[in-house]
């Protein structure tokens, strides 16, 4: 058996990231960016107006004082009007400063009587005004690689003239849900057959990391079969296997993928739940056993599979860890066990409960959490005390 931290980091020292792909920038919201991207334009590229309002010379202006308007500044085009002290030019927000204006008077605070305004309030040197490269330098990085491309990150990129952005390759994935009992949903279920679910809970979660499921298939517990299953499986970039990894008779995935010939470079890591873990390799691909309990596959995907997918995804280190938080636990808790325990619970309005039955076939409780707590071997947590969480959703 071997510790945790020991199996991710031989995982990932397996793992390597795709080719990159270049796409439309919408294409690539969720991926990881393979190149730096440097800013083309300063933002704002011209000085512009924040207001509807008055483009004015500010020295000249005082409460009371009258301005000739001298025209007009939209948005879009550049007039290349010229104010001089006792002169105003009517503009409006995002239209560029006209020559010798320093400030805008907002619309509200002037009074308009034809052809000129009286200013209703003092103005000040560089009022409402939004100063070319005060929000971003030309040159400045705008992405470095490896990071995730968020939906801000996409606008930024537009607003930069991008159209498209060199992000990490496509994972492909096959998932085979090994065990005799299963039946899919939808379909009628004898005594002793249960629902097949893992495959849907996988496909779920590989959505959230933005992999491509490519094939999904239940398989039944006997060596031909399996091993069909696992050949046309390991065609893909990686193939996970749900249940079958364990020690009983009918857990047959390990001397199957043996028999092919795959390297089998972990098999059991001292989790709680999840213990009968397997990560291989076959041919190029990443092979993982997760053991067929709903919340070892849960559990063993996160800690092991996502980061996988994550670092071929062209992820950088510090976006390979889950999303985590701290929390105050509700209650004590201990880990009197000798593995690392993984309980599942709600996180809410900062504080942390665990929730349902802390057992590995327990699917509702999962459903009903939204966070992990890592107990560490022989690990006590008084109440109150500050925990950290791992979130998913
Ligand atoms: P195994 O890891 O094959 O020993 O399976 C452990 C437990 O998980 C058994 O109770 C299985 O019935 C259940 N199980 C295995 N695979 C699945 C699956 N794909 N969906 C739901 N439950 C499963
Ligand atoms: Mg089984």
């Amino acid at each position: 058996m071997i510790e945790e931290g020991e199996a991710r980091r031989q995982i990932l020292k397996n793992i390597q990231a795709l080719p990159a792909r270049r796409v439309p920038i919408l294409q690539a919201l969720d991926g990881f960016a393979a190149e730096d991207c440097l800013a083309r334009l300063p933002l704002p590229n011209f000085d512009n107006s924040a207001m509807d309002g008055y483009a004015v010379a500010a020295s000249s202006c005082r409460a009371g004082e009258r301005l000739r308007v001298i025209g007009e500044q939209p948005a879009g085009v550049d007039r290349r009007l010229r104010v001089s002290a006792g002169e105003a030019a009517r503009i409006f927000t995002g239209a560029p400063m006209p020559g010798g204006a320093d400030a805008v008077v907002m619309q509200e605070d002037v009074t308009r009587n034809g052809d000129e305004i009286v200013l209703n309030v003092d103005v000040d040197t560089g009022e409402f005004i939004r100063k070319r490269g005060c929000d971003l330098s030309e040159g400045q990085k705008i992405l470095s690689k490896g990071e995730r491309i968020r939906a801000a990150t996409l606008a930024l990129l537009a607003s930069q003239g991008f159209s498209e952005v060199r992000i990490g390759g496509e994972v492909d994935v096959a998932i085979i849900s090994t065990g005799d009992e299963l039946v899919k949903p939808g379909t009628t279920i004898k005594s002793g057959q249960i629902y097949e679910s893992n495959s849907v809970l996988l496909q779920a979660l590989l959505q959230r990391c933005n992999a491509t499921v490519r094939a999904v298939e239940n398989c039944p517990d006997d060596q031909h079969s399996l091993s069909e299953a696992l050949k046309r499986g390991i065609r893909y970039h990686v193939l996970i296997i749900s249940g079958g990894v364990s020690v009983g008779e009918h857990d047959i995935v390990k001397s199957t993928l043996l028999s092919l010939g795959a390297k089998i470079e972990i098999w059991r890591v001292d989790i709680k739940p999840g213990k009968p873990f397997l990560f291989g390799q076959a041919g190029g691909c990443a092979v993982f056993g997760l053991p067929g309990n709903p919340v070892s596959t849960f559990v063993t995907f996160l800690q092991f599979v996502r980061p996988a997918v994550l670092k071929m995804m062209s992820a950088s280190d510090g976006e390979l860890a889950p999303t985590k938080v701290t929390a105050q636990s509700e209650v004590d808790l201990h880990n009197d066990g000798e593995r690392a325990h993984y309980l599942r619970g709600r996180f809410e309005n900062g504080k942390f409960l665990t929730v349902g039955r802390q057992e590995s076939h327990a699917l509702f409780g999962l459903s009903r959490s939204n966070a992990l707590l890592r107990l560490a071997p022989g690990e006590l947590v008084k109440k109150d005390a500050v925990v950290e969480l791992q979130l998913w959703d």
